[in-house]
């Protein structure tokens, strides 16, 4: 039976009927969905992890134990993972081992676009990448084969495209997998110095193997037609340049690390023109060019965000001499096309290929779904949610102008007007680590440095920067954003949620008792929405000498029922103060010159009406 799935819904599926019994994650956009499926799957364990070095660590134990494993996350979790990783390469696994890497060029939801195709040559691991759904599927049993047949973790790398986008999927069976007893095994699992050397010589070996195995492997294929000019491509591209070049030659790479050398080398010979088609890094590229094949990509094509078809179609094109000089700023392109949800992506042209110039556009009659009519549609940039707990922190803390180390989460969205009280945010858990880095390099910041960051992300990678700012004396404050939840990927639980993934009831993380054990002496929570006690505790705090924890408490307003009454506007003097905590369930009326609240969006938290001088922001019918 075929079915509709996103790559990340096939991906679970994979997992499902190829036999993993465990699997682990700590959720981030776009691989969220992948275990979220898997729990679906009640044959299978699976977890959020904490951070996604506790994941990949989990992966690796049950690999080893015998089980057949699967680990995901998004790009930057990699290099939280990477240490793990790296060791893991070595010492192999028994069940084979997939760590699936969702990579985001483009940034729709990321602080980097890396282009994690480079951790499999680093880590000296084999590497493939699906350009659909049922591809996903269909990798997650190659990967797992390879991670057994041939003794080591295996990279499933996917991008934003696969990952949410849906295409058919042909459904089968799961197979029976029992885990084998566990076999002590010193030499291959202990990295000690000695054990590890050996090891090393075992990848080279392997190396060898994998690349001999690229070579014949069915993901590897060429499609061969018209031979004036041939195309190397993986992942989404492939799409891409299937669509915009149905007769041209094609290699296909579904296993790009190790590259299949010769088949590329064949495939070169054959076509009189050579293009590499790939998103973000030359990664193909310089490698096809490192064996001295004469090559086109970077030159013509981006280096960074998301490619399309038009773009795709309109550069190659040009290089053949069909329709001109290829566009010089291709990068500028590549950026309007990967932003699809703009108005302001679309070109001159009126089409979705953000072309310069309608003579330049090569898009033919009826080929974009969106090429028919331009449209205005405004502009949304990303706000708190009407009742965020989080909103009134934000106001007091640019009111205090005190200096504020950022962190991720929804609560990033503090720097955006009118709230705009956030200095930096570089990864998780920096916000703590950065202010203590702040605080030493200049004093005269301790006494108005505090670090934001949420509940799931002080568990991800923000305990040790605490821990850190108490050992080597540090004295900055450090505002923990409890909502009970991770809210920015969907509403994943934590430690500190009290539920599993699985449904399970947990013990709940104790914040309170986990700062003073860090051996933090001022621990105090508040209300966040009480924005007279946040701006008190908040000044004492920050004036104490010494390092100090306010955990603000409040569920994430899309996760409580809420029984408050909407506000509603009576009196208004249209001072417009109250818009200056930036929620968007108010508005200014310009003809009335009043301020209007939104019924349907306000939660009754009463934030704004503790800015109205005039008290005209009250509960409906009070
Ligand atoms: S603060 Fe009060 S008076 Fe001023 S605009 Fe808002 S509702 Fe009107
Ligand atoms: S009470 Fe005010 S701040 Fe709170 S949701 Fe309603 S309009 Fe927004």
């Amino acid at each position: 039976m075929k079915t509709l799935l996103t790559g990340n819904e096939a991906i679970a599926r994979g997992a499902y009927e190829y036999g993993v019994s465990v699997a682990a994650a700590y959720p981030g956009t776009p691989s969220t969905e992948i275990l979220e499926n898997i729990a679906k799957y009640p044959e299978i364990y699976c977890q959020w992890s904490p951070n996604e070095k506790v994941a990949m660590e989990v992966g690796i134990g049950a690999a080893i134990a015998g089980a057949r494993t699967i680990v995901t996350m998004k790009h930057v979790g990699v290099n939280v993972a990477a240490d793990p990783l790296f060791t893991a390469a070595y010492t192999g696994v028994r069940g084979g081992l997939v760590l699936v890497s969702a990579d985001d060029p483009g940034m729709h939801s990321s602080q980097n676009e890396q282009d994690n195709r480079n951790y499999a040559p680093f880590a000296k691991i084999p590497m493939l990448e699906p350009s659909d759904s049922q591809e996903a599927k269909d990798m997650v049993k190659l990967a797992l084969d390879m991670s057994e047949r041939f003794d080591t973790p295996v990279l499933l790398r996917i991008t934003t495209r696969i990952a949410h986008s849906q295409s058919l999927v042909e459904l089968g069976e799961p197979m029976e997998r029992a885990v084998e007893p566990y076999k002590k095994d010193a030499k291959k699992y202990v990295m000690i110095p000695a054990y590890a050397r050996t090891r090393r010589l075992f990848i080279e070996e392997r190396d060898k193997q994998l690349a001999d195995f690229s070579e014949t492997v069915e993901v590897n294929r060429v499609e061969m037609r018209d031979p004036s000019f041939g195309i190397v491509t993986s992942g989404v591209s492939y799409q891409y340049v299937r669509e915009a070049f149905p007769d041209a030659s094609v290699l296909r790479l579904g296993m790009t690390h190790p590259l299949p050398k010769e088949k590329i080398a064949d495939f070169a010979e054959a076509v009189d023109v050579l293009f590499v088609v790939e998103e973000l890094d030359p990664y193909l590229e310089d490698r096809i060019r490192a064996m001295g094949i004469e090559v086109i990509g970077k030159s013509i094509l981006p280096a960074y965000g998301e490619l399309s078809v038009n773009l795709v179609k309109k550069q190659i094109l040009a290089v053949l001499g069909v329709i001109g000089e290829p566009g010089e700023d291709a990068s500028g392109e590549a950026a309007a096309a990967s932003d699809s949800d703009s108005a302001e992506d679309s070109g001159a042209c009126g089409c979705d290929c953000a072309c310069d110039e309608a003579a330049a556009c090569a898009t033919q009659p009826g080929e974009s779904s969106r090429a028919a009519e331009p449209f205005d549609a405004p502009i949304r940039p990303p706000v708190m949610c009407p009742g965020c707990p989080h909103r009134g922190v934000f106001y007091i803390l640019r009111e205090l102008r005190l200096v504020v180390s950022g962190d991720i989460g929804c609560y990033t969205l503090g720097t955006m007007a009118p709230l705009e009280a956030m200095d930096t945010c570089i990864c998780m858990g920096a916000s703590i680590s950065g202010a203590l880095g702040m605080e030493k390099a200049n004093p005269d910041l301790a006494r108005r440095l505090v670090s934001v960051i949420g509940d799931s992300t002080f568990l991800h990678s923000g305990v040790t920067g605490l821990m850190d700012i108490v050992y080597n004396g540090g004295t900055s404050t450090v505002l923990i954003l409890d909502n009970s939840i991770t809210a920015m990927t969907g509403h994943q639980h934590n430690p500190s949620t009290g539920q599993t993934l699985m449904g399970k009831e947990a013990p709940v993380v104790d914040f309170v008792a986990l700062a003073k054990a860090l051996g933090v002496k001022r621990v105090v929570e508040v209300d966040p929405l009480d924005l007279d006690r946040v701006k008190a505790v908040l000044k004492e705090e920050v004036a104490a000498p010494e390092p100090s924890v306010i955990i603000t408490r409040r569920p994430c307003a899309l996760i409580v029922k809420n029984t408050e009454k909407a506000l509603e506007c009576v009196g208004c003097k249209g001072c417009k103060a109250c818009l200056r905590i930036g929620c968007p369930a108010l508005s200014f009326d310009k003809a009335t010159r009043k301020v209007v609240v939104n019924s349907a969006l306000c939660t009754g938290c009463g934030l704004c009406a503790q800015l109205c001088m005039f008290d005209a922001l009250r509960k409906a019918g009070e």
